[in-house]
């Protein structure tokens, strides 16, 4: 064994990669991750204008477990490093007649407003939740963090596949529990998070919904942006190196085997395994570029379906606003049909479904005192189906959101406003270099899950590795951890001498 053969190179530091190099630094492998942007946490970065700080993407957090194990590999634990509050209701689901319903994790309260709303789905949600929970044993517990690297893994599960008729969609399944057209949207959404079409998606998705039920929802005290300082400050006291400010040109490879990075400097630098948490498309067409396996995969890689891009708008106000719910869902007129154009539509749609993330409400430490921070975001077609301008159609397509929230949703929004900033498709592939400005990589479908999604350690080449949202199980905090313990299985063994 040489002496490269125990380091590691993780290239970018979003949850999937810092949560890879805990695993590898704890399990001795000497890791240096290489992140491009000056910030860590990729679409988990934090904006800080005006006294505001905006997390940029996840703010739900589910399975706090999932972390906690990051901690307990070394004998730590999460608490020391970061605090997790409980948000309540987990969400408020808004429509424009004016129907609310908040999703809260206390059954007697589901159950009123299920039985106000429509008295026969109260049984049929009962019965959706026992499904949802046999999917979260079957799909999650059991599958999430392992890797499915040949066929014969995926013949394996097909039995289990079956019987919980993964063919159908997350929405058919909810439609065949419960009867309410509301509720129906209420119940499937929730594959919108991990960039999921619920009419399309695997029921599997409907795992979600246990897993919300189960391990609660949660907020990282400080923002998203405190647990990634947390993930962080870990894997530097366990000996570990980041480097920001650090974009990676190319992985060098020699026949099947990768043996070292080439920053964009120029300079050169050799380890034993290397693991991209960057895009899938980006590390086999850029970072492989001029090898073959890196010309052969990325042709087939962009023949895949990708999910929706995301339109989001980060908003400071002077004022507060204590009635507003942590996270609210604000549902357009159009379910289905919007839907499906937000996945597959050469423009964009004259109407919006938004998710409004209302931090303040939780935590007060995110804005100036009497004032408090947002942010709204909008499902839109990726750069590959509707070919939008977004230099031009961005601040239009902001103004018609923030006009939207002020006359529905937060009144005096546009009087009250002290900053605003907005990040669009265009900044999902220039700055995160995501295929088409994809917000959550390869779409989770069944033909695109488990083993037919990018596998977590390349088919050809023996050390090289993939971790985050493109590979198994996928996008979502929950999911890309679970990324990287099914890559760090493979490191860990491949790196034993
Ligand atoms: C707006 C938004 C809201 C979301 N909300 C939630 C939520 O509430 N809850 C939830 O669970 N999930 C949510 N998600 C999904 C979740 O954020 C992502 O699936 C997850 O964070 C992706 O993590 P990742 O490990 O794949 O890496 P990414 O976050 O994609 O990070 C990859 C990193 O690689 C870096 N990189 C790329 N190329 C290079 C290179 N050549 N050299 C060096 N570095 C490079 C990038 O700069 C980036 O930092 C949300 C996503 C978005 C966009």
């Amino acid at each position: 064994m040489t002496n490269h053969e125990k380091t590691a190179a993780v290239i970018g530091a979003g949850f999937g990669g810092l949560a890879l190099a805990i695993r590898l630094q704890s399990a001795g492998i000497q890791t240096t991750i290489y992140e491009k942007r000056d910030k860590p946490g990729g679409r988990a970065y934090v904006y800080t204008d005006d006294g505001f700080t905006f997390d940029a993407g996840p703010t739900v957090i589910t399975d706090p477990d999932c972390l906690e194990q990051l901690w307990a590999l070394s004998g730590r634990v999460l608490s020391d490093y970061v605090t997790l509050l409980p948000v309540t209701p987990f969400y408020q689901l808004c429509w424009e007649d004016g129907y609310r319903f908040d999703y809260a994790n206390d059954q007697a309260e589901i159950d009123r407003q299920i039985g106000e709303k429509s008295p026969e789905d109260v049984g049929g949600y009962r019965r959706f939740l026992a499904y949802s929970e046999d999917l979260y044993r079957e799909g999650y517990e059991k599958l999430g963090t392992v890797p499915f690297l040949n066929f014969w893994s995926m013949i394996k599960v097909a039995p289990q596949l079956m019987r919980l008729e993964s063919h159908r969609s997350v929405y058919s399944k909810v439609s065949q529990f419960i009867k309410d057209d509301q509720l129906r949207q209420a119940f499937s959404f929730h594959s919108l998070l991990v960039g999921g079409n619920p009419f399309r998606t695997s029921s599997i998705y409907g795992l979600i919904h246990a897993l919300e039920r189960k391990g609660g929802v949660w907020f990282a005290k400080g923002g998203t942006g405190a647990l990634i300082a947390g993930m962080v400050k870990l894997f530097e006291d366990l000996g570990g190196t980041l480097h920001l400010n650090t974009e990676i040109d190319r992985i060098e490879a020699q026949e099947d085997r990768v043996t070292g990075v080439v920053l964009k400097d120029g300079s050169r630098h050799v380890f034993g395994q290397i693991a991209s948490n960057a895009d899938v498309v980006h590390t086999y067409k850029h970072m492989l570029r001029g090898t073959a396996r890196g010309e052969s995969n990325s042709r087939s890689l962009e023949k895949k379906s990708f999910s929706m891009s995301l339109f989001v708008i980060y908003f400071g106000l002077k004022t507060t606003h204590p009635e507003l719910k942590h996270h609210m869902v604000l549902f357009g007129a159009r379910y289905r049909d919007l839907i499906s154009e937000i996945f597959g539509a050469d423009s964009l749609a004259d109407d919006f479904s938004l998710y409004l993330h209302a931090p303040s409400v939780t935590d007060n430490s995110l804005a100036p005192p009497g004032s408090s921070a947002y942010y709204v975001l909008s499902p839109v077609p990726h750069l590959g189906t509707a070919d939008i301008d977004w230099s031009v159609e961005g601040p239009k397509y902001r103004d018609r959101i923030l006009k939207y929230l002020n006359d529905r949703y937060i009144p005096g929004l546009l009087e009250d406003l002290v900053t605003v900033r907005h990040f669009t498709p265009f900044d999902f592939r220039d700055e995160l270099n995501a295929h088409l400005g994809s917000a959550f990589s390869v779409e989770p479908i069944l033909t695109q899950s488990a083993f037919f999604r990018p596998h977590n350690r390349d088919d050809q080449i023996s050390n090289l590795y993939i971790v985050g949202a493109g590979t198994h199980p996928g996008a979502g905090i929950p999911g890309v951890v679970g990324s990287a313990k099914a890559t760090a299985s493979l490191m860990i063994k491949d790196a034993e001498p």
